[in-house]
């Protein structure tokens, strides 16, 4: 036994039990006598059966089966012994709770509750008073269960950093509409996900909210409870829990209270009240489940995260799933509108050879495929851009004309065999001389920008033969 023989030697930061063992230490070295530890094998009677057993495994295995003893009295009673030791030199304590094991493990803990605290509060989520009524342990042991990228949801989800409409219309130039687009009335928010009044939205609802009250029927939880539960979720948030809790006693008033102070959000994000686990212990030790009121915490937190995010998932096949000729609805949607403002464009604003557009069988387009209804809005839009090219230009040449008189280059006028007219540029054509001059001026730039050879002692002459200028531009010294 390494502790108690060595009571002057440090605990390794990661000891588990560490304040019983500080505490062994501890008495072994203030002890006057001298004492020395004797290894006894554990669960000794097991393997070997009471009869072949010497006295101290005996002893041990009677030592084991008290404390089992006390431990289920104090899980049975909720009374546990003190954690403080009698004439204990060091206690750690971390928010008024004793640290028995890692102490660096206690603080991060003990701060990332602090930071959390705060943030709920910042951001109007959970006030601060209001923190602790949260059962956080079940909701970090309910995430467990979970793979990585449902917890960055659920993280994105609370601090409403999820890609919904009102935050992709922040982040991104080409959204520009924040509504929802199942029930095309509000703004979609995160907390506008569990609120949508759209009917597929609210058939979803029902259906997982009936999965969640039949688990609670299975699991023994009062009648009054599952009937609360069932009125308050369906309710979308317009009723409070207190409203919903037709029966029942003190301890579902002040359930049904403590609920409704962390509101909606919390409990369709799995942050539940610790009274429901205090409620179920009971209810649970009767019944012949074989289910811990943890474990049962867990599932609750499981079946009301599954609401929020099957209609995150409900959402998202709205507006990503491909449907029919590859496009989602709402991108169908989009078709049929920009299909009818185009269908009102005056004949007139467009250039006589694209005015046959406009003569497009309207309902036929609309009942044939969106591939069509996609061809003709790239014509009309391409149509109406090209009418609005000509029109600025004959208005520029309009202005031009009347500054610069007499015109010496003007744009020509070209019919075309489908009547529609072409304006081109004319270009002035240059005169021989000028074209000759032109030749010798660029052949000038050409020597006089060659830089001059390294051997300045031997001066080559410039454009002397016919091949110099192509050995220079090799980097090879020129013959002479
Ligand atoms: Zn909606």
């Amino acid at each position: 036994m390494n502790h108690g023989n060595v009571p002057t030697s440090s605990l390794c930061e990661k000891q588990a039990q560490a304040d019983l063992l500080r505490y062994l230490k501890q008495l072994v070295r203030e002890n006057p006598f001298q004492s020395s530890f004797e290894w006894v094998e554990g669960h000794a009677v097991e393997r070997k059966g009471w009869a072949a057993c010497d006295l101290m495994e005996r002893l041990n295995d009677k030592a084991d089966r008290l404390a089992k003893k006390a431990l289920l009295a104090g899980y049975a009673s909720d009374e546990y012994i003190h954690p403080d030791l009698p004439f204990e030199q060091v206690r750690i304590k971390t928010g008024g709770t004793k640290v028995t094991g890692s102490i660096q493990k206690a603080v991060d803990k003990h701060y990332g509750h602090k930071i959390a605290q705060q943030f709920y509060d910042a951001q109007h989520i959970i006030s601060s008073p209001d923190f602790n009524l949260v059962w956080w342990d079940g909701v970090e042991l309910a995430l467990l269960e979970y793979p990585k990228m449902f917890r960055v949801w659920l993280t994105k989800h609370v601090s409403e950093f999820a890609g919904t409409n009102a935050q992709l219309s922040y982040w991104r130039e080409d959204v520009d509409d924040p509504t929802c687009q199942c029930c095309g009335e509000a703004i979609e928010t995160t907390m506008h996900l569990t609120r949508c009044q759209s009917p597929g939205r609210r058939k979803m609802l029902a259906l997982t909210v009936r999965t969640l009250t039949s688990w609670m029927v299975d699991t023994g939880v009062d009648v009054v409870l599952v009937d609360m539960i069932e009125e308050y979720l369906l309710a979308q948030g317009e009723k409070t829990m207190t409203e919903c809790l037709r029966l029942g006693n003190a301890d579902y008033e002040l359930l049904a209270e403590c609920s409704d102070r962390l509101r909606w959000d919390s409990l369709l994000e799995g942050r539940i009240s610790s009274l429901w686990i205090q409620i179920m212990k009971p209810v649970l030790l009767d019944s012949r489940l074989y289910l811990s009121p943890r474990k049962w915490g867990i599932q609750f937190i499981e079946h009301l995260l599954n609401i929020t995010h099957k209609q995150w998932i409900f959402r998202n096949s709205r507006v990503h799933y491909k449907g029919l000729d590859g496009l989602t609805a709402a991108q169908h949607e989009e078709i049929f509108n920009r299909v009818e403002e185009l269908m009102y464009t005056e004949p007139d604003d467009l250039l006589p050879k694209h005015r046959h557009l406009m003569e497009q069988d309207f309902e036929g387009l609309a009942e044939g495929s969106a591939v069509e209804r996609q061809y003709w809005i790239v014509r009309m839009e391409s149509a109406v851009a090209a009418a609005k090219q000509v029109r600025e230009r004959r208005d520029s040449i309009r202005g031009l004309a009347r500054l610069t008189r007499p015109r010496r280059r003007r744009d020509q006028p070209r019919h075309r065999a489908s009547n529609s007219v072409v304006y081109q540029r004319s270009r002035r054509r240059l005169s021989n001389d000028e074209v000759q001059q032109q030749r010798r001026q660029a052949l000038n730039n050409e020597n006089n920008n060659y830089p001059a050879t390294q051997n300045t002692s031997n001066p080559t002459p410039r454009g002397n033969s016919p091949g110099s200028s192509i050995l220079r531009r090799q980097g090879r010294p020129p013959t002479t």
